[in-house]
């Protein structure tokens, strides 16, 4: 089988791989290296914000979601370039500082310990957050800008004694028309979803994105080459990775999976 040499393969357009694309493609540019040797593989199609529906209409759910039938349980993943961004409500908080301090305290587990690694915490991330709001455009909306529906709750809020306060949005106000289908995919173009920033501007940079792509299928588009790249990224997302992981287990047994085996 023909096979296509690429630096990097990314697995995943969501926000795991689509900012690692962009953010590697930088890097390739500042030592001047060529970035067309990054390529991200993603399994769902490409949409413009004009081909998302305000609907529940079935065939469009199956084509931007993907629904995983478990024994007793059912998975909800995004399936489309640009992965979950087209579909979430774009609320973009920081995990508090009491995320990264938990501790595993599981008896029969090794010493009590902190689960995350030493380096991470709400301070050292910090910087990184505002980068990601930076490139996601995040505004926190004044009190004129929340829906009707946001101002009621706040209210009840108050009057049951609690505070509140508006979330920060990845959304553009100026298209916003709050019509409350963020879920289906924003036919507006208000939300700033990866397909407005990070992907076309890791693409200007020369990294090429391949819709309905799917790893450990091994071949790009249709009959095209079988990918070989010298490292890989997985970002399929919760759900996708580890599953991806699993299924790279049994490949590397069976030793046919190329996009995996560099
Ligand atoms: C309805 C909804 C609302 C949400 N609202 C919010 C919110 O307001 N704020 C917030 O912070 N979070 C929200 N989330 C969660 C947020 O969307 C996810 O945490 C985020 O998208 C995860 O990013 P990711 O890159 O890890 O995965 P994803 O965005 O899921 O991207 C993974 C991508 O990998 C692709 N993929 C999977 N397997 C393969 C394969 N084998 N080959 C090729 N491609 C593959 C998938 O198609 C997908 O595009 C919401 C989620 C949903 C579903």
């Amino acid at each position: 089988m023909a096979s296509e040499r690429v630096d990097v393969c990314i697995v995943g357009s969501g926000f795991g791989g689509a900012i690692t694309a962009y953010r590697l493609a930088e890097l390739y540019r500042a030592a001047g290296a060529d970035a067309s040797s990054i390529l991200v593989l993603e399994r769902g199609k490409r949409f413009k914000h004009t081909e998302f529906k305000q609907s529940m209409d079935i065939d469009h759910l199956s084509d931007v979601y993907l629904l995983i039938q478990g024994q007793g349980a059912q998975v909800v993943t995004a399936n489309a370039v640009g992965g979950g961004s087209n579909l979430y409500l774009a609320a973009s908080l920081r995990s508090p500082s009491e995320t990264f301090e938990r501790r595993d305290r599981r008896t029969g587990d090794g010493p009590e310990r902190r689960m995350w690694p030493a380096a991470i915490s709400r301070r050292s991330l910090n910087p990184y957050y505002a980068r990601a709001e930076a490139g996601l455009r995040v505004r926190r909306p004044t009190w004129r800008q929340v829906s009707n529906s946001g101002a009621l709750w706040a209210a009840h809020l108050r009057s049951a004694g609690h505070t509140c306060d508006r979330v920060p949005l990845a959304i553009n106000e100026q298209r916003c028309v709050d019509a409350k289908w963020c879920h289906t995919g924003c036919i507006f173009g208000a939300k700033n979803s990866l397909i407005t920033n990070y992907l076309p501007s890791a693409e200007r940079l020369g990294v090429t994105a391949s819709a309905t792509a799917s790893c450990p299928s091994h071949r790009r588009r249709g009959s095209g080459p079988c990918i070989r790249p010298r490292s890989c990224y997985r970002s399929a997302g919760a759900w996708g990775s580890p599953h991806r992981c699993r299924a790279l287990r049994t490949t590397r047994r069976s030793d046919t999976d190329a996009t995996d085996s560099a």
